[in-house]
């Protein structure tokens, strides 16, 4: 069977027409397969939705109780059956409960990576290399300027700058969903064991990191505290609300922020960033090519991102290769749009 009789790209995303369903639909669906808790891939309205319990989790967080019809959990190397096709999930290591899926019809196997890093990451299952004959990797750093470095390194220097301006606040923009409870689990395996604070929109999220095991030591949210009472600490923010009027609660803050961009100093110029952290929940330019050749795939398609320059990298070591025009998929290590009502959180 042809790869793309099983997976093909339409306007709802990726669609499997066997199987009867959609992976991460961008447009309400049957039937639709999430690779991962991140807004633009899971999204409500559909009718059923399988996915990890930790991703039905945070939807359900996200949009409330009725975000779709039915709901079906399924664990890591657990497989399924539908229609034609055999469905299996694999850690994705992007975030909390993410995953690869693995997509077989007779003899073919695809996986589609979702959102994924090889990176360590405390707070979640590590990455797993699925063999398989095509594979779907996304692209968000493909290329070779992004290397992401050690994640540790990156904590390493923001506590220095905690001990060199301890009369300042220090606030670290960084996604709501994985990001910032990743940067408090590397801050805690530095030994910093102060309380961190929080912008009001990201403590749900945090708590449930906290209730399936991810130890995230003291935590208190921003509201309330007295100006002066903050000089000295770190507070996790929505990136967005680190350059808004928020801002003012805090006593001279340095602002940081944590993403893979990061490495491109101009990114950071132009964010009004003092203290730019490269920790990023992708993979970086290395990640990416190590993990395909993992896979042991012969072909691969590239998506979200910068396609070009992996689809020829792939194709300079005798891989078929094509980018999958894919769309609606945002990019959450840039930005994160805080709600009005939480805004003041
Ligand atoms: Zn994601
Ligand atoms: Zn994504």
């Amino acid at each position: 069977m042809r790869p793309q009789d099983i997976l093909m790209p339409v306007a709802a995303g990726l669609c499997c027409k066997v199987g009867g369903f959609h992976i991460d639909p961008v447009r309400p669906v049957e039937r639709a397969i999430i690779t991962h808790g991140h807004s633009d891939h899971a999204r409500a309205g559909h009718g059923a939705v399988l996915a990890t319990q930790e991703t039905l989790d945070m939807m359900r967080l996200r949009y409330g109780d009725n975000f779709a019809r039915s709901t079906q959990a399924i664990r890591y190397g657990e497989e399924i059956r539908l229609g034609d096709v055999k469905i299996k999930f694999h850690p994705a290591g992007h975030v909390l409960g993410s995953a690869q899926i693995a997509v077989s019809c007779k003899d073919t196997c695809i996986v589609t990576s979702g959102d994924y890093k090889d990176a360590i990451d405390p707070t979640c299952t590590p990455f797993e290399a699925v063999p398989c004959d095509v594979f779907i990797t996304e692209a968000t750093f493909g290329l070779p300027v992004f290397r992401h470095g050690d994640a540790a390194d990156e904590v390493k220097k923001l506590l220095a700058s905690v001990a060199l301006f301890p009369e300042r606040a220090h606030l670290v923009g960084a996604y709501s969903l994985g990001k910032a409870q990743r940067v408090i689990a590397l801050l805690r395996e530095q030994g910093y064991d102060a309380p961190i604070y929080l912008h009001g929109a990201m403590e749900a999220i945090t708590r449930y990191y906290e209730s399936r095991g991810v130890a995230l030591g003291e935590l208190r949210v921003v509201k309330g505290m007295k100006k002066a009472d903050l000089a000295g600490t770190i507070t996790l923010a929505p990136p967005s609300a680190t350059s808004d009027i928020w801002t003012r609660r805090f006593p001279d803050p340095v602002t940081a922020f944590a993403s893979g961009w990061m490495r491109v100093r101009a990114r950071a110029r132009q964010r009004g960033v003092e203290l730019p952290l490269v920790i990023s929940d992708h993979a970086d330019w290395d990640g990416l090519t190590a993990t395909i050749e993992a896979t042991g795939a012969g072909e691969v398609w590239v998506t979200h991102g910068q396609e070009d320059a992996l689809v020829h990298w792939c194709k300079s070591r005798g891989l078929a290769a094509r980018p999958l025009d894919l769309v609606g998929y945002g990019d959450e290590e840039e930005s994160e749009v805080v709600a009005a009502d939480e805004a003041e959180a």
